[in-house]
């Protein structure tokens, strides 16, 4: 997967991108987890994952942030290898909500299904539909070992930010039970909620999103470790959910301005995917209303437009 887009090209972008955007003071980090409210806001960092597995990187890319939101893509990976495409389809669907990440009206307007598991809701039946189903400890293995060949290196938890978010998650805790009261929760809704919470609060680096962003774009073939994490088939469906809903009710507003699927987090981190080509990841804490970081999606911006290489050119 090269198609035109070379090393050097790609680390001068970065960089560029860097330069223009370091000193933006637009946006706040997200405070309704007082851990992520105390989070250096000065911090920033972009990396990208060669077809060949090599990082170009530039900033505070090693750094260890909360990987919050993003988690979702990757447990929804572990759910579709283990049920594949149509159940999950089925089970939580592959939809846009229109809404924030937490709304509890897009579950009454859809009480049918969840609609994605790129959202609060449909994240947390997807981490109840993780095998073995009833058995709390071995559904976090299976959550970690997924992130961890996923993105080449075991996440260890941020016990701090573990405990900050389960002791404020009162709307998950709404989430969760209205699942229950439409049959979508598949495992005990406590249990869900908790291991939802703790995946959220796994500590991630830029370097890593943007690997674990190169596995998708490769066929679900780590390009560092050469390991096959996922079926090849599945990769076009977790981009199409990306390009759906990974930056919730303002989705079409990114994808029209970037032309990358990319899925966000209120840690800072945003991963995108450029399937063939490349995983993109930037970090930095400050926020937008929608709980998307501004300079890391500016940085992102920048570089797709720059390459003139997004998912709907034609190539
Ligand atoms: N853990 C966060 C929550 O559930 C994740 C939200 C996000 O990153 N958008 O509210």
């Amino acid at each position: 997967m090269m198609n035109g887009i070379s090393k050097e090209r790609m680390r001068s972008l970065i960089d560029e991108a860097y330069e223009k955007f370091k000193d933006d003071k637009t946006g706040k980090n997200a405070d309704y987890i007082p851990y992520l409210a105390r989070v250096d806001s000065k911090l920033f960092g972009i990396a990208a994952c060669m077809p060949d597995g090599e990082i170009i990187a530039v900033g505070d890319c090693d750094y260890i942030f909360g990987v919050e939101s993003v988690s979702k893509v990757m447990t929804a990976i572990l759910i579709l290898e283990q049920y594949g495409a149509d159940t999950i389809l089925h089970m939580i669907g592959a939809d846009a909500t229109g809404m924030p990440f937490n709304s509890v009206m897009a579950i009454l307007l859809e009480k049918n299904h969840p609609t994605t598991p790129l959202v609060n809701a449909g994240a947390i039946s997807a981490v109840s539909m993780v095998r073995p189903v009833g058995n709390s400890d071995d559904k976090w293995k299976a959550i970690v070992d997924n992130i961890e060949r996923l993105c080449g290196e075991r996440p260890r938890l941020i016990e701090e930010l573990y405990k900050s978010e389960s002791v404020s998650n009162f709307n998950n805790r709404a989430i969760a039970w209205l699942l229950k009261h439409y049959n979508r929760i598949y495992d005990d809704p406590d249990m869900s909620l908790d291991l939802y919470t703790r995946q959220c609060s796994l500590g991630i680096t830029a370097r890593q999103l943007a690997i674990c962003g190169a596995t998708i774009a490769n066929d679900g073939v780590n390009p560092v470790t050469k390991e096959k994490v996922f079926e090849k088939r599945l990769a076009p469906k977790i981009t199409a959910m990306l390009a759906a809903v990974g930056f919730y009710e303002h989705t079409g507003d990114w994808m029209f301005t970037s032309g990358l699927p990319a899925k966000t987090g209120v840690g800072g981190g945003i991963m995108g995917v450029l399937p063939g080509r490349f995983g993109i990841a930037a970090f930095a804490p400050p926020l937008d209303g929608s709980g998307n970081s501004v300079k890391a999606q500016k940085a992102l911006r920048y570089i797709m437009n720059k390459l003139e290489t997004g998912i709907y050119n034609s190539f």
